[in-house]
């Protein structure tokens, strides 16, 4: 098992109403896609991806169940622990890349965005939530390239779901890169689009984990583990997936239909 490392929150920035990012000091590197356990004292350990690298390192973490909404209630200066880095990371190949970013799976795909940018890659980013209020990391992806903003009731940006507007994109221009995180029916219209054009696709993919790091088998897809296998998946692996776009397993491994 990983070292576990108490941290201090060192800042906590409320994004939008459900949704802040903490920021904290740890031992520890990582690069675009991998995620932290974070343990949440008298809680819980859960996922969640590294939406800061660098000294400074930041988690995003949206309202869900106990611990997410526990979390969401700490201020600077509380402890938390974490261990990690884990998992594989975004190949931040190509030089027109598309990133397709739904609800908080911004967080995990924003360190990718800065990567592909940083290595001279010219970055469009879809941005989607379901309203204008909550969308995050606007000017954070700006700073890396073009932002077309969608929302599913329209307060702003494009109306509808992020793959129309994603396919609207790759009917105007060519792109040889494609990755993206968020919910996963919407990862795999993405998917479908980029496998009928064979454009090259990455996504990072969520199951209920438990121990991050291949024992507990929690976060089966198939027969790999998205914890020590992902949760970074090439669009090759996930078209022969049966379970992706499909099931996802419950806390007891019980098959769950999305
Ligand atoms: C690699 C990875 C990175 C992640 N990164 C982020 C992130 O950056 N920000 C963020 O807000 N969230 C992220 N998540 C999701 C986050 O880990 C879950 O929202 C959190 O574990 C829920 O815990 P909870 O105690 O609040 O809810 P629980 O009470 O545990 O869950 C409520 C319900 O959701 C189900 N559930 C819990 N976790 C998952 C899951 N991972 N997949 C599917 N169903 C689940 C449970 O079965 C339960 O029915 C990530 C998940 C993974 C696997």
């Amino acid at each position: 098992m990983g070292k576990l490392e108490i941290v201090t929150l060192e800042d906590v920035v409320k994004e939008v109403h459900d949704t802040s990012t903490f920021r904290f000091r740890a031992d520890i590197e990582g690069s675009p896609g991998q995620f932290v356990m974070v343990w949440i004292p008298g809680h819980d350990e859960v996922p969640m991806a590294l939406s800061y690298l660098g000294d400074l390192k930041g988690i995003t973490v949206r309202a869900y169940g106990d611990a997410t909404k526990a979390l969401l209630k700490m201020k600077r200066g509380d402890l938390i622990g974490v261990r990690g880095p884990y998992g594989n990371t975004f190949r931040l190949d190509g030089l027109k890349v598309l990133c397709v970013a739904g609800g908080v799976g911004i967080a995990s795909l924003i360190a990718a965005i800065e990567g592909f940018s940083d290595r001279g890659a010219k970055v469009a980013t879809v941005l989607a939530a379901k309203t204008a209020e909550e969308l995050i990391f606007e000017e954070r992806c700006e700073k890396s390239g073009e932002v077309h903003l969608a929302t599913d009731d329209g307060t702003r940006g494009f109306k509808g779901l992020a793959p129309a507007l994603a396919r609207k994109l790759m009917d105007q221009h060519t792109f040889d890169m494609i990755a993206t995180c968020g919910p996963e029916m919407m990862m795999k219209a993405v998917l479908d689009l980029c496998l009928s054009r064979r454009i090259p696709c990455q996504a990072s993919i969520e199951r209920y984990m438990k121990c991050g790091i291949g024992i507990c088998d929690a976060c089966v897809l198939d027969d790999v583990l998205v914890c020590e296998d992902g949760p970074v998946f090439s669009g090759e692996e996930l078209a022969k997936s049966h379970d992706f776009g499909k099931f996802r397993r419950d806390e007891s491994g019980r098959r769950i239909t999305l």
